[in-house]
């Protein structure tokens, strides 16, 4: 059994944006309140995570998040990978560098974005956070403990996104483009999270209609939209127009996957 928890589920501004006084980010339904995207995994023995955006500690705050075995990063945008200093948490409570899955390119935004945790040993300022990192390499499976991930590679205008497998469902957030091959990767799963931005077609996310799209012709048992801006409309809105075993994502959302 696995549980999965929706951390974020905002574009990279989150919602509300600051300064916007639209219907959306003046909406009291507390499903419109999106943070920065960013999943939870858990089953009985480990807990990763994917992606450390801006809102990270937040996030571990309110899931109560007390142990972390390892971060997968999708990508090395801001809005992924702008909480990684707080790892620190977790480097003092378990007393581990922790262990961050990346792609090369990724990797090198990572140490350029926190210089000042991949300086000389000597030369490290006590307190700094540490980082074990470890390459994403296609076709080949990240193994953390009992589970298997599968990392499934994306076009985001110029940049190299992954998607994740693990068993019957997958994770897949920003990108614009998805090759047959990475395609064929998704083929038999049940439980998708999928990204869709807002209903227009955007140059670097799929839109919600494309996103729909995909998921029917995975013919998948349920889906869950993500990366959600606040043009998308009112969940409470949205949620009538779409099929029936497809709804946005919501902050806080925790949905269980069993027989994975
Ligand atoms: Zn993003
Ligand atoms: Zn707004
Ligand atoms: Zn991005």
């Amino acid at each position: 059994m696995m549980k999965i928890t929706i951390l974020g589920s905002g574009t990279s501004q989150g919602v509300p944006v600051i300064g916007c006084n639209c219907d959306v980010c003046r909406s009291n339904d507390l499903r419109d309140k999106r943070l920065r995207t960013s999943i939870l995994i858990q089953t009985e023995r480990t807990t990763i995570c994917v992606d450390a955006g801006p809102d990270f500690r937040q996030q571990m705050l309110r899931e109560n998040v007390q142990h972390l075995d390892a971060i997968l990063i999708t990508h090395h945008h801001k809005d992924h990978i702008g909480g990684l200093d707080d790892v620190r948490s977790f480097n003092f409570l378990q007393n581990i560098s922790m262990p961050i899955y990346a792609s090369p390119e990724s990797q090198e935004e990572i140490k350029r974005e926190y210089s000042y945790a991949f300086v000389d040993k000597n030369e490290l300022y006590p307190g700094a956070p540490t980082y074990n990192l470890i390459d994403i390499v296609d076709n080949k499976p990240i193994v953390i403990n009992e589970l298997t991930i599968e990392p499934i590679p994306l076009t985001h205008l110029k940049m190299l996104c992954y998607a994740f497998r693990i068993g019957n469902f997958a994770y897949v957030t920003d990108f614009n483009y998805m090759s047959e091959d990475s395609f064929d990767k998704l083929k038999g799963v049940e439980y998708l999270i999928i990204e869709a931005l807002r209903h227009e077609k955007h140059y670097s996310h799929i839109s919600l209609p494309e996103a729909i799209d995909i998921a029917q012709r995975l013919n998948v048992k349920k889906a869950w939209f993500t990366h959600v801006s606040h043009t998308m409309g009112k969940t409470e809105d949205v949620n009538k127009t779409l099929p029936s075993n497809m709804m946005l994502a919501f902050d806080g959302l925790s949905i269980t996957i069993e027989n994975n």
